[in-house]
């Protein structure tokens, strides 16, 4: 299986390219903030109480993002591989990924990061949420707090990775076909 993560901050392109990715590929692509933003538009219990904290711009809990990717990985499906997008974001998260893949022998091939700087950032995030209706895109504090949200939990994560010897980095600010480009060639080098 040709198992990959996304991996970068809030607005580094993540959902862009794993559109192309999985099309390019025929790739299966996961993404946790997709998946709870579906159960806050079902009005499901679990969405509701994730949005509180996703307005905030805070991480919901472990335990909810780990068993809604267990479900999609229970589901029957003839995938050659999934894309994780948005997940894992913490060391837990990444932990709990490893032993679900490790039973169903498909290990993680390759964690793609991409680099963006944080003005770029800031910029690209406030512009989607004109257009995307996120209510966590529109609010430069909340914007903030993801990058802090970030920085403390989901970047140590980088290391985690750089030790099993899988993490690449990529460039994320050049134009979204060239960034396209040398994350096919990562991935052309593992398959
Ligand atoms: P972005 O990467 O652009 O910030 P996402 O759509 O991936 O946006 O995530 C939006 C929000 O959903 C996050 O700020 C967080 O509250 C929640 N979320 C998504 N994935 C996870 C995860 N793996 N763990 C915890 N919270 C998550």
């Amino acid at each position: 299986m040709l198992n990959i993560v996304l991996f970068g901050p809030p607005g580094s392109g993540k959902g862009t390219q794993a559109e192309s990715i999985i099309r390019n590929y025929n790739l299966l692509h996961l993404s946790t903030g997709d998946m709870l933003r579906a159960e806050i538009a079902a009005q499901t219990k679990l969405g509701l109480e994730a949005k509180t904290l996703m307005d905030r711009g805070e991480l919901v809990p472990d335990s909810v993002v780990i068993g809604m990717i267990e479900n999609r990985l229970d589901a029957p499906s003839q995938t050659v591989g999934f894309v994780f997008d948005g997940f894992p974001r913490t060391v837990k998260q990444a932990e709990a990924l490893d032993a679900l893949l490790a039973t169903r022998k498909a290990p993680i091939r390759l964690v793609l990061s991409l680099v963006v700087g944080e003005e770029e950032l800031t910029r690209r995030i406030i512009a989607r949420g004109k257009t995307s209706g996120r209510a966590d895109d529109q609010n430069e504090e909340i914007v903030k707090n993801r990058v802090v949200e970030y920085r403390n939990k989901t970047e140590p994560l980088a290391k985690y990775y750089a030790a099993q010897g899988k993490l690449k980095e990529v460039k994320g600010e050049a134009r979204v076909e060239e960034v396209l480009a040398d994350l096919c060639k990562e991935i052309d080098a593992v398959k």
